[in-house]
């Protein structure tokens, strides 16, 4: 038999629903339900991460005995594993939503490795008392692009949870892709994530929804000892420090975000991490062509909420949000406020320090975000791919600025006619700022290749690896994870992966219109 090291701190130290099982209820008084993972027919794994097995201390005939699957499919539980489902709320598109919960989401327990601690839930592994009337599965198509994405974007350097594993159910899950009424039975899969905490911003909504204090200084605390370790004993501005912490790793999160072009897509503050991961993927995407207004998620096309370039001010609001749960354990709302101020400030600290790294340039200059700023707008105008765009910029060479660099990131030859001439006069404004900058040549583009990727995995990657998985063939997975293990460094023979999004993809369900029907 397996023994892990599980201590499950969330179970053991917080109060649970008296009752278990997925019976469809409001839970008060409680942050979370103990409920089995419902079994699946044929657990199948599909693929796996190497780097968070390690994490864990998987070895390789772990990840190969047929139990591996099993667990990680809903079927078995490792000694030590104590499932549960945890309470929370949260605002949906700007409205209280009440109680929501791990709908479809279990955790299995807190595995403590040399690595750290890490909780271990599985995504679509049945109802729980949170499930709302829906099945608590997940279908294939969204399980794997959270299984890309989230290993995409820790390689990427941007705060996220993991996936340990992506197991296919063999059984079917209807879902009506569009809510347009054709429902169609759709293969299913169980993604395992794995973060130090799952603790949401609407983890502490909803006891103060409720009024329960109490209850909201307890996991405040607990949360505060868990998970905050580096801010050490109680003192008096303890609750102050932690709420700072949450703000400045929420701004880096975003502008990190901002960097390479995600969209979260359903920035609820259900689906905020209090360590500032990024959480929850969902309909979330990546910019192609550059766009501040694009949302990859059809269920907020009215809107454009959650939209690519007002993703810093949402991070914002959502913390607003939680400062507003958090006041019963503040004598003030200062401290609070300070924080919230920090948050503006880190965020436009690492907004400068992008513009300085994706740019190459050696020091932060007045102008600087002008520049950027100019280069954006002909980059939306001239419908140019933005990790391309900002790719090709490595390889410019300030003696001759020729627009030609930039060729390979135009989606479309008359909005490039449209700016090639100010775009020119961009290139030799950027030649002029190189010159008067300290940075040498090679330390510029090695500087640059830090900041902008040469792989994201495109929506239609992901789409194509769905496709594939589709009739059976699991490797484009495993493919399209090897080359975002390196997504800053050029792969020979890989040039596929580091592509405009083509023609068939534009407008296609999955590649550039998602929607929460997962
Ligand atoms: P999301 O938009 O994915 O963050 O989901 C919002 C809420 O709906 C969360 O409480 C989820 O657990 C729940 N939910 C989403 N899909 C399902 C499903 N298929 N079954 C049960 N609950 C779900
Ligand atoms: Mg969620």
């Amino acid at each position: 038999m397996t023994v892990f090291n599980f201590d499950n701190r969330f179970v053991r130290e917080l109060p649970g629903d008296p009752e278990s099982g997925p019976r469809r209820r409001e839970v008060v008084g409680a942050l979370w339900s103990s409920v089995m993972p419902t079994p699946v027919a044929a657990p199948q794994l599909i693929a796996h991460s190497p780097e968070v097995a390690a994490l864990l201390g998987f070895t390789a005939p772990l990840l190969q005995a047929p139990e591996f699957a099993q667990v990680f499919g809903g079927n078995a539980l490792y000694a030590g594993m104590q499932p549960w489902a945890a309470n929370y709320g949260g605002h949906q598109f700007g409205q209280w939503a009440g109680q929501l919960g791990d709908g479809r989401a279990i955790s299995l327990g807190e595995l403590v490795a040399d690595s750290g601690r890490w909780e271990l839930q599985l995504k679509g592994a049945g109802r729980t008392p949170y499930s709302r009337g829906a099945d608590g599965r997940a279908v294939l198509r969204s399980s794997l692009r959270e299984f890309l994405c989230s290993e995409a974007m820790h390689h990427l350097g941007v705060p996220t949870t993991r996936a340990l594993s992506l197991v296919a159910s063999g059984e079917s899950v209807v879902r009506d892709m569009f809510y347009d009424g054709n429902p169609v039975a759709e293969p299913g899969a169980v993604v395992c994530r794995v973060a130090p905490s799952f603790i949401r911003f609407g983890s502490f909504e909803l006891p103060a929804s409720r009024g329960e204090t109490a209850l909201l200084r307890q996991l405040a605390d607990f949360c505060i000892d868990r998970d905050f370790p580096q801010l050490g004993a109680a003192g008096p501005s303890r609750y102050a420090d932690w709420f700072a912490q949450v703000c400045r790793s929420t701004a880096l999160m975003v502008a990190h975000w901002m960097r390479v072009g995600f969209v979260h897509g359903v920035m609820n503050t259900d689906n905020m991490s209090i360590l500032g991961l990024t959480v929850d993927y969902g309909p979330y995407g990546w910019v192609d062509n550059y766009d501040p207004d694009w949302t990859p998620n059809t269920t907020d096309a009215q809107g454009r909420r959650y939209r690519f370039g007002t993703q810093p001010q949402v991070a914002h609001w959502n913390l607003v949000r939680l400062a507003q749960a958090l006041s019963p354990l503040f004598g003030g709302s200062e401290p609070l406020q300070a924080g919230l101020d920090q948050f503006q400030a880190v965020y436009a600290q690492a907004e400068r320090d992008t513009v300085v790294a994706k740019l190459g340039l050696g020091d932060w200059r007045e102008g600087d975000a002008a520049l950027m700023a100019t280069l954006q707008a002909l980059m939306q105008e001239g419908e140019m791919d933005m990790t391309l765009a900002f790719r090709a910029l490595d390889g410019f060479d300030p003696q001759h600025p020729a627009v030609e660099l930039l060729a390979p990131a135009f989606y479309n030859d008359e909005r490039r006619a449209a700016v090639a001439g100010r775009l020119h006069e961009w290139l030799q404004r950027y030649a002029g700022r190189l010159q008067d900058d300290l940075l040498p040549a090679a330390a510029r583009m090695a500087k640059m290749r830090l900041a902008n990727p040469l792989y994201v995995p495109r929506n239609y990657l992901a789409q194509e690896a769905i496709d594939r998985a589709g009739q059976g063939d699991y490797a484009g997975i495993s493919e399209l994870l090897e080359v975002m293990r390196h997504p800053y460094d050029e792969q020979p023979g890989r040039e596929h992966f580091a592509q405009r999004r083509p023609d068939w993809a534009r407008d296609r369900a999955g590649c550039s219109m998602l929607s929460c029907s997962s």
